[in-house]
């Protein structure tokens, strides 16, 4: 059986798969990236019309009273913290990087409220610079179907998923594993009945192990 058929799987199940934030623009996805954090990203979709709509760009942005933003972001949780965070973050690329969002990881993970996974979602996204942002479906997918280990770290996942995967299907190829976990392999009840990965997955196997154990 070829080692890439949960990829084929995947893409048959998803050939459509696409970031689900609602962005116009590279910073309105950066902002965007960083207000999902512990939220969903229906729940970000709600509040972005209102806050691009009052600092559509980094300048508008920085220069924004910090009221203004929170008040715009008040149905988020921690929406003071994403407030100070984006106006922090609009000020630095105002700053440093000329009012655009910078292409690199490393300057990516200079502004507040970037971490790794971020950074990698606005390069595949915004720019479709070749990266693997490792996020809570990818990393339980991965796992699930032992691509990585379950001690492995975030950033051990990220490289052991560029590894097996084609470079050339990174970008697309994220989305379909994130479709999957929110919407099949989920982390609680997983689709396991209706799922064409049975014989790949380690999760599955554990789980019927398991179930003989238990039978008298
Ligand atoms: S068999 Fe179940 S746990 Fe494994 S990939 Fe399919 S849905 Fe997920």
């Amino acid at each position: 059986m070829s080692e890439l058929r949960w990829l084929d799987v995947l893409a048959q199940l998803y050939p459509d798969a696409a970031c689900e934030l609602n962005h116009q623009s590279p910073f309105e996805l950066l902002i965007s990236v960083i207000l999902s954090a512990q939220t969903t990203d229906k729940a970000v979709n709600l509040v972005t019309p209102a806050l691009f709509q009052l600092a559509p760009t980094p300048f508008a942005m920085a220069t924004a009273p910090i009221e203004d933003l929170e008040d715009a972001l008040k149905q988020l949780g921690l929406f003071r913290t994403k407030a100070k965070n984006i106006k922090a973050t609009a000020q630095l690329i105002v700053e440093q990087f000329d009012g655009q969002v910078p292409r690199t990881r490393k300057q990516l993970m200079t502004l507040p409220g970037v971490g790794r996974k971020t950074a990698n979602v606005v390069l595949s996204v915004a720019f479709d610079i070749p990266a693997v942002p490792v996020d809570t479906h990818v990393e339980r997918i991965a796992k699930r179907l032992g691509l990585a280990k379950e001690a492995d770290s975030v950033v051990a996942v990220e490289k052991k998923l560029q590894r097996k995967i084609p470079r050339d299907l990174w970008n697309v190829s994220h989305h379909q594993m994130i479709h999957f976990g929110r919407y099949f392999c989920t982390a609680q009840n997983p689709h396991c009945n209706a799922c064409l990965l049975t014989n790949e997955c380690k999760y599955f196997r554990k789980l019927q192990q398991n179930k003989r154990k238990i039978r008298p």
